[in-house]
């Protein structure tokens, strides 16, 4: 039983590494997972949008909504020839299946069905609903995956209570650390005007650098927040500055610059663009400020979906996970804002993105367990 069961999830993250799907196309990965779902009685929805396919499936109608989520798209491997092996191509070297997408996503993607198919087997009349959402627009511009998916649900009126998102989380042994938010990123692309000149006349010119000079000083300088419990205390960084033409007796008409906010939950986009103007404005400086908000911050506060995810691993590793709001953005800011608590748990993260991406065999299967079992402390009525 037990070797058929493993076998069951690796033969399922072969056959999805070998679709090529580079983001955003899906190359048949979902048409797989709608399969083995559509077998456990879910109902699958293709939502397509743009070039990005997306598939919602669930299993059941009421609520409370467990739903595990991932995406298929891969990030481009990089140079073939410094692959050790083809990176579509799944390849065993000690213990490891080496390729790309392996450890971000499809590992976490073939443990969730597998998980899933083992638990409706022995708890077919489990209380609530379950649901799979998977993209092929995470690794992209994510604009048409994730986002779409939950403004569409959200405008039929479905809701999910919980989501464990299957991105790789772990980062020196599987369930090590568990993400239950992230900081948000905002940035800034500024302009500021002043009046070209001559250098030995500066009465005559407005030089862009001088006046901003000391608003940047202070930028630097604010406390915008101590972080919390959760979040380290949000940062300001500047990026790029450029002014000048490049001649040295003249000084520049105009300066621009780029930065960018890493911001914790003490802050919304707006408030934090608010708090920006007031400085620049006390600062009498003539500018322009666009901004470009990737995603606001969010925090899954504790209850029963950190804790079941909690137990779960402490299960199978002997040790409560760390958690975590570190690392870069994830689809779990499109789905936390509807009112889902979301957690991130999946493979080890030190080979994502790289040449020779590999995830342990042991862990897809440990994880699988795990997913299992978080479905059913959530979903079995003791
Ligand atoms: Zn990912």
């Amino acid at each position: 039983m037990a070797m058929s069961e493993n076998s069951g999830v690796i033969s399922l993250l072969e056959e999805l590494i070998r679709c090529r799907s580079i983001t955003p196309d899906d190359a048949g990965c979902q048409q797989i997972l709608a399969n083995r779902l559509r077998a456990l009685g879910f109902v699958c929805e293709s939502m397509p949008f743009g070039d990005v396919t997306n598939l919602y499936a669930r299993r059941g109608d009421a609520g409370p909504v467990l739903c595990f989520a991932g995406h298929t798209d891969v990030v481009p491997p990089g140079a073939d020839d410094e692959w050790s092996s083809d990176p579509f191509e799944p390849t065993v070297r000690d213990g490891a299946i080496y390729a790309r997408g392996a450890a971000d996503m499809k590992g976490g993607l073939a443990a969730m069905v597998v998980a899933l198919e083992q638990f409706v087997a022995e708890h077919s009349e489990h209380r609530g609903s379950l649901a799979v959402l998977i993209t092929s627009d995470e690794e992209g511009r994510a604009r048409d995956g994730t986002l779409k998916v939950v403004e569409a649900l959200q405008a039929r009126g479905e809701k999910i209570e919980w989501c464990v998102l299957g991105e790789p989380s772990s980062e020196q042994s599987l369930g090590d650390i568990v993400r239950i938010g992230r900081r948000g990123s905002l940035s800034g692309m500024l302009t500021v005007n002043g009046v070209q000149g001559h250098v030995a006349y500066p009465h005559l010119a407005d030089n862009p650098i001088r006046s901003f000079a000391p608003v940047l000083a202070e930028l630097h300088e604010v406390e915008w927040d101590q972080g919390n419990d959760f979040f380290p205390p949000t940062s300001f960084q500047v990026v790029d500055i450029q002014a000048g033409i490049g001649f040295p007796n003249v000084t520049p008409g105009e300066l621009t610059a780029r930065f960018n906010f890493r911001y914790s939950t003490v802050w919304t986009h707006d408030s934090l663009e608010k708090r920006v103007h007031e400085i620049f404005d006390a600062h009498n400086i003539d500018y322009e400020l666009n901004w470009h908000l990737s995603g606001e911050p969010f925090l899954t506060k504790p209850g029963k979906l950190i804790s079941a995810v909690s137990v779960a691993v402490e299960q199978h590793t002997g040790k409560a996970p760390e958690l975590s709001t570190g690392g870069g953005t994830s689809d779990g800011r499109f789905i936390s804002p509807a009112g889902t608590d979301v957690v991130e748990l999946g493979p080890v993260n030190a080979s994502i993105h790289k040449i020779d991406e590999h995830v342990l065999i042991a862990d897809i299967i440990t994880l699988s367990s795990m997913y299992r079992r978080i479905c059913e402390i959530l979903l079995v009525a003791d």
